[in-house]
């Protein structure tokens, strides 16, 4: 792992903590060259999962990607990192237990699931999106 730093690969682990329900590991290195530390987290690979889009073409599934459109979606509310880093591996979980491939629809619907839950305005900010309501009437028969 380079170094933010110096971009040394040297480093070494200073401390390993079990978080998110067991399905992640938080590292804190430390670079041998310049002292510098930093953290890395460990998770299981989701890397064969493909995405089905609504055009029907395939992409690799990103980790990334849905996670920034879910910080979208708690913009400005009360959320930790960790909170939706346990949605993200409840998705991943849920998915890879079936099947390699999903519809991009499938992750959405999944994701709101989630967001019921956990918050009602992160729900309806992301079912805005997901949903691309055609009219504020669509709009209120969904939040009504
Ligand atoms: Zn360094």
């Amino acid at each position: 792992m380079k170094c933010p730093k110096c971009k040394t690969l040297d480093s070494k682990v200073i401390d390993s903590r079990i978080i998110e329900d067991g399905q992640t590991i938080r590292r804190r290195r430390e670079c041998e060259r310049c002292t510098c530390r930093f953290t890395t987290f460990e998770r299981r690979g989701f890397t064969d999962l493909m995405v089905i889009k609504s055009d029907n073409t395939k992409e690799l599934y990103n980790r990334d990607k849905l996670k920034k459109s879910l910080l979208l979606a708690f913009a400005k509310r009360e959320t930790s990192n960790e909170v939706v880093e346990k949605m993200l591996n409840n998705l991943e979980n849920k998915r890879t237990l079936k099947t390699n491939e999903i519809s991009s629809k499938k992750i959405g619907s999944d994701v709101l699931e989630e967001l019921k839950d956990e918050d009602p305005i992160a729900y309806i900010r992301f079912a805005s999106v997901y949903k691309s309501f055609d009219s504020l009437e669509d709009f209120k028969a969904f939040i009504g």
